[in-house]
């Protein structure tokens, strides 16, 4: 990639000082997608627009062959450089420019631009665009950055018999007169006024389903938004699209309410699409999901509630992201944070999933709370100077952690202000850009309340708080309690302590009928500020069994639970009958687990003692994934065997006693089959449930379980080549060729290994899912004597890694081949260990590495320190 391929900052504010589009016309011909020889297609782009400067650019990522300007012909090789098409000469006297840029893009395999992929089913190809932040200069020449917004007109050529869909419907469909196979021109309507990375055209003989929703507009108008739902033809029969069109309807009807402001798209596509990189894209009236929401096999309602939540985030973006756009990427969190609240706030407003919260404490915030303890942590508002850093900023911080202090701030200032304050901005920023400033503006006006110091400690700091609470008891009752603070930006090294607005619930073990349980008995809620705060109210209530800072999960922080807490939640954690409460302390004992100051197998013997009490399927299956890092990575070394054993057989007993046909039994059958590829003694059940020796009522053997059955047997010497590639015959999908490739880059032989490393490394050598499938198989924790080998080659190829990738897969291959699975010798620092010290000495010798490149080794030292730290606490408490 050409070095002016990463556009800072600096330049995009001077580029967007300059210029004023209008739109852009933007041709392309897929008639050449259906066969496979062909790399490239043809894209022209015309692009109207103003200028205060003679001279800009446009970014562009594939061949110029030719370049327009003003009616001017250019010679294209002397502007291109592989990345920027150089303007020279426009009119600054206030009338239009207009440039016409003529070349090929490339079709993807890497989910980056316009993505290609073809059925293994039934042999069609099926494309889809992925832009966000900058990839439309993959596909068409662009001024890529989100502040430069016009009206696109996007036509598209393509085989006869395909559908294609954009933002907008189309406005013409016609078949053209060609020689060969039919071809068909698209031609759709101009879109309102719209960022470059917003835009979408997906393309193939996609299968689809269709519906409508309408609500009155404040005229007396009816607004009709036509809905469809999309998927490749082979996965049609396992399309719900009538469940996911229900949760659609619940969502328009939801924001058409609460924001005030008509969906302002036309109709409302949703497409799921193969090898998608990430969940979902917010692209206006062109929604596209990963396939994965398509469920092949049995699904928990947690993965149904998942799915839901995520329609609604990006629903939630039609308004913020899309209307309102953040100028530049520092502001990402504007859109993604409130996108993120939303996808939680709509599902208990307006679905089935009235407990959205709880998963959100559970999941969402341990992303955030792990992330926000790394050393590249950042403040939610973040300094993003250029596209490298923008497309790492995709994070737990933006994301999990910005929602988290969205809903601090909705308790904060109060709900009704916060949804007055998003109508007013809505209002008066649609179709244009924004940064925080406008924002808080409009939240102060709504709420009265100044939001300045607030912003400052929650916005523009890093790292978690810590909160504890001080109980002193005398006589059967409370004489003081204080919630306890403390916390240091990571990023600074300074005390940051903020002000919460948080419940502190008080709970007493009491038979309710059902037997004994752990219930609330008082909430007590206060703002919290500084080192320590008094709960007043507290004093003279009857001393409780546990006491749960944060109780309904209002603020951000970690919280630790005081020593009574903990023998309690030891002792009765699966008689705490509120489902939040539950997540709450869990999550409080998993970063206990994570701070090396609970020992990972008891954190593995809380969660076989009292998983089997727990009735959420996405907290149950957030434990059993916990339970397995703490044996991998923070168990010492002298005790994995044993505890992998122990994981194993307690998945099994549970898996075995819960109800047939439940999520449970489901959650607990993953877990086992995850649990197998690491203990050779299970694959014998393993086994039997594949060919039926092993019967469970009510589990169903569907593909997904086989596949990790399968893959349990590999990665323990007991399944064969052949033995795989019959499950092959047998399932033959494009997912079963993914799960395929796992399993046998999970086979434990060294040329296996090599095998691996040699197609992971090679640039272009797998598409996206099947880098993610072999790095599975190459990492797998048991083969942690075959993968060592591996380690010195990893720190010589990490830079030509980065630089032969694209960014998305180098990111993959950075994190995933890291050397993570390490013992710690007892006695010994985790500073000292060798492959912290192979870390910390490629980190010294490459300081000139690129940004990106060098935070994820950061974090994956820091990851691996973490680890070794508890495996060595483990060690000393064990002695
Ligand atoms: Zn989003």
């Amino acid at each position: 990639m050409s070095t002016t391929a990463n556009l800072t900052r600096t330049e995009a504010r001077e580029r967007s000082a300059h210029l004023h589009l209008s739109e852009y016309r933007v041709r392309l011909d897929l008639t050449g997608a259906t066969d496979p020889a062909r790399a490239t297609f043809p894209s022209t782009t015309r692009v109207r627009f103003t200028a205060t400067t003679p001279t800009t650019f446009l970014d562009f990522l594939g061949e110029v062959s030719a370049v327009v300007v003003n009616d001017r012909p250019v010679d294209a090789a002397s502007v291109y450089d592989g990345a920027r098409v150089r303007l020279d000469g426009l009119r600054t006297d206030g009338s239009d420019n207009v440039v016409i840029v003529e070349g090929a893009g490339h079709y993807s395999r890497t989910g980056e631009g316009l993505h290609r992929f073809v059925d293994p089913v039934d042999e069609q190809a099926y494309l889809y665009t992925q832009y966000e932040p900058a990839d439309a200069r993959r596909v068409f020449a662009t001024f890529e950055q989100p502040d430069l917004k016009a009206s696109f007109v996007f036509e598209v050529l393509a085989p006869a018999g395909w559908e294609v869909l954009s933002n907008r419907a189309p406005e013409q469909v016609a078949d053209v007169a060609v020689q060969g196979p039919a071809v068909r021109r698209w031609r759709f309507a101009p879109t309102e006024r719209m960022s470059t990375y917003l835009t979408a055209v997906v393309a193939g003989p996609y299968h689809q389903a269709a519906g409508e929703w309408s609500a009155a507009l404040p005229g007396g108008e009816t607004l009709t938004v036509p809905l469809r739902v999309w998927c490749r033809a082979s996965l049609a029969e396992h399309l719900d699209a009538d469940r996911i069109l229900e949760v659609t309807r619940q969502g328009l009807g939801f924001y058409h309410r609460e924001f005030a402001f008509p969906y302002p798209w036309g109709k409302y596509d949703q497409v799921f699409v193969p090898e998608y990189n990430l969940g979902a894209m917010e692209n206006p009236g062109c929604v596209t999901f990963t396939e994965s929401y398509v469920f092949r096999s049995a699904a928990t309602r947690a993965q149904y509630q998942a799915r839901a939540n995520t329609i609604l985030h990006e629903m939630a973006h039609m308004w913020f992201g899309d209307l309102v756009t953040p100028r530049w990427w520092d502001d990402l969190w504007l859109k993604e944070s409130f996108a993120d609240y939303m996808g939680a706030h709509a599902s208990v407003a307006a679905t089935e999933f009235t407990d959205a919260w709880t998963a959100f404490a559970n999941r969402r915030k341990a992303w955030a709370y792990t992330q926000d303890q790394l050393p590249t942590t950042h403040p939610v508002v973040a300094d993003i100077p250029d596209l490298e850093a923008a497309k790492q900023n995709f994070d737990g911080i933006t994301y999990a952690k910005g929602a988290s202090v969205l809903k601090q701030l909705v308790a904060y200032v109060g709900p009704d202000a916060f949804f007055a304050g998003a109508r007013a901005y809505f209002a008066e920023h649609a179709y244009a850009s924004t940064t925080l400033t406008d924002l808080l503006a409009a939240l102060e006006a709504t709420s009265g309340r100044d939001l300045t110091a607030w912003a400052r400690l929650w916005l523009q700091t890093a790292g978690t708080a810590t909160l504890a609470a001080r109980c002193t008891v005398q006589d059967g009752e409370i004489v003081e309690l204080v919630v306890t603070q403390d916390g240091t930006d990571p990023v600074t090294g300074e005390e940051v302590l903020r002000p919460h607005r948080l419940a502190v619930g008080l709970y007493h073990l009491e038979d309710d009928g059902d037997g004994l349980a752990l219930v609330r008995s008082h909430r007590l809620e206060a703002d919290v500020d500084g080192a320590a705060t008094e709960l007043t109210a507290a004093a003279g209530l009857p001393a409780p069994d546990l006491v749960l800072v944060n109780d309904d999960d209002l603020t951000y922080a970690k919280v630790r639970l005081d020593p009574a807490g903990l023998e309690t939640a030891r002792a009765h954690l699966g008689a705490l009958r509120d489902g939040l409460a539950r997540s709450l302390v869990w999550s409080a004992l998993w970063n206990a687990t994570r701070d090396a100051l609970l020992p990972a197998g008891e954190y593995v013997d809380l969660v076989l003692r009292h998983g089997p009490a727990e009735s959420d399927s996405a907290v149950l299956a957030g434990l059993t994934v916990n339970a397995r890092t703490a044996v991998e990575d923070y168990a010492p070394a002298a005790e994995r065997g044993a505890r992998r054993a122990e994981l194993a057989e307690g998945a099994w007993q549970r898996l075995t006693a819960a109800e047939p046909g439940s999520d449970a039994q489901l959650v607990w059958a993953r877990a086992f089959a995850a649990a197998a590829a690491v203990v050779p003694g299970a694959g014998g059940r393993a086994r039997g449930l594949l060919d039926g020796a092993e019967r469970v009522a009510g589990l169903p053997l569907d593909p997904e379980l086989r596949w990790s059955l399968w893959r349990a047997l590999a990665a323990t010497g007991s399944a064969s080549r052949a033995e795989l590639d019959a499950e092959l015959e047998r399932d033959p999908t494009a997912d079963g060729v993914t799960q395929h490739l796992a399993a046998v880059s999970s086979l434990p032989a060294a040329a296996v290994k090599a095998a691996d490393w040699d197609t992971l490394l090679r640039p272009g050598g797998l598409t996206n899912d099947h880098v993610d499938a072999t790095i599975a198989g190459f990492a797998q924790p048991a083969h942690r004597e075959l993968t060592a080998p591996y380690a010195e080659p990893y720190f010589a190829a990490l830079r030509r890694i980065w630089t032969e990738h694209s960014i998305e897969i180098a990111s993959r291959l950075v994190r995933g081949l890291y050397p993570h699975h390490q013992d710690a010798a007892e006695g010994t620092v985790a500073e000292a260990h060798p492959a912290v010290r192979r870390t910390t000495g490629w980190l010294e010798a490459n300081e000139d590495a690129p940004a990106a490149l060098r935070r994820l080794v950061v974090e994956a030292r820091d990851h691996l320190l973490r680890s070794l730290r508890a495996q060595l606490a483990g060690a000393r408490a064990l002695r």
